[in-house]
């Protein structure tokens, strides 16, 4: 995970933290490098900025430069902004899931064809009862992907998690509805909606998504994207968020991610937490997103 970003900010840093003194060049210089390694790992371009701008401004203070250890100074400020960027509040812990709502507690899984969805589905529903000790429903509201339906029962029955029996030619909204019902007469703690993915973003999916959610009410929605597509990660994450109320991001593939720039502009463009990151194919490798963790693996 970020191994290229980090071994850049490495090589960047142990050159500041070896100087004795600092002048507000030597900062200035190194923060173009930061930025130069930020774009190169596929960080959003303002994101970049805003970064970079906000720790040169802390960092040329003359107490920091005046400091004995002005490099440590230096690189603390960037691993707070880190902090910061990845959505890290008070204690930079990762964001739980909001099971507090009366239940079923619906949650909402959106995101493209591919990403991972319908694995992270399982992985949550594994996650919930393991981590929170409450029973949840999931149902695939995918009727476009031929065989979706069918792979969430197939991980539900290795993840040991009921799944809604499968009613064929029904639409994605009232299988929604029937999902509810169900969850309800099993009074079910969460109900996991596992919705249709598409190879690109469109307005037959959005619209999809918000006639989804208008029929059950998520408390979460999460957007589930490959952190592995960087850039277009982004894309995604934004074309989303301006059209399904969003509450948090799960990124995949984050095993597979030497880069980082999904990581690092997700909460910027989506102003939404990342509540977990993927980490395997294998149904437990689902972890909780800690930005202070984060920040301290792209530091070394
Ligand atoms: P969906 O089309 O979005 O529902 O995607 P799937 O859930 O079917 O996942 C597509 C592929 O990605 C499957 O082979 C998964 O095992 C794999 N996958 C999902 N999440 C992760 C992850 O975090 N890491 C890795 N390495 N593979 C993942």
């Amino acid at each position: 995970m970020f191994d290229n970003l980090s071994d850049r900010l490495g090589n960047v840093f142990d050159r500041l933290r070896g100087r004795g003194a600092l002048s507000e060049t030597d900062v200035r210089e190194a923060m173009r490098e930061v930025r130069v390694a930020l774009l190169e790992a596929d960080v959003a371009l303002p994101v970049a900025r805003r970064f970079i701008d906000a720790v040169t401004e802390k960092a040329v203070g003359q107490d920091v430069l005046r400091s004995v250890t002005p490099g440590q100074q230096v690189v603390k400020i960037v691993h707070d902004e880190l902090v910061e960027m990845l959505g890290g509040g008070e204690g930079a812990q990762a964001e739980d899931l909001n099971l507090a709502a009366k239940p079923p507690v619906v949650i909402m899984m959106v995101g493209l064809q591919g990403s991972g969805k319908t694995t992270t589905t399982a992985k949550l529903a594994k996650y919930i009862r393991e981590k929170h000790g409450r029973k949840a429903l999931m149902a695939s509201l995918d009727v476009a992907r031929p065989a979706a339906q069918e792979q969430l029962a197939v991980l539900g029955t290795q993840v040991d998690v009921a799944t809604l029996p499968i009613v064929k030619g029904q639409q994605p909204v009232d299988i929604a509805r029937r999902a509810l019902e169900s969850a309800r007469l099993q009074a079910m703690d969460v109900l996991l909606l596992d919705t249709a993915g598409r190879l690109h973003v469109d307005q037959a999916l959005m619209d999809e998504m918000k006639a989804v959610a208008g029929v059950s009410a998520p408390t979460e929605v999460l957007l589930v994207v490959d952190s592995l597509t960087g850039q277009d990660a982004v894309n995604v994450a934004q074309s989303f968020s301006g059209e399904v109320p969003l509450t948090g991001v799960v990124l995949t593939r984050m095993d597979g991610d030497a880069r980082g720039g999904a990581a690092l502009s997700m909460r910027h463009v989506t102003g939404k937490p990342i509540k977990f990151a993927g980490t395997g194919e294998k149904l437990d490798a689902l972890e909780a997103f800690h930005p202070g963790r984060v920040a301290d693996r792209i530091l070394g």
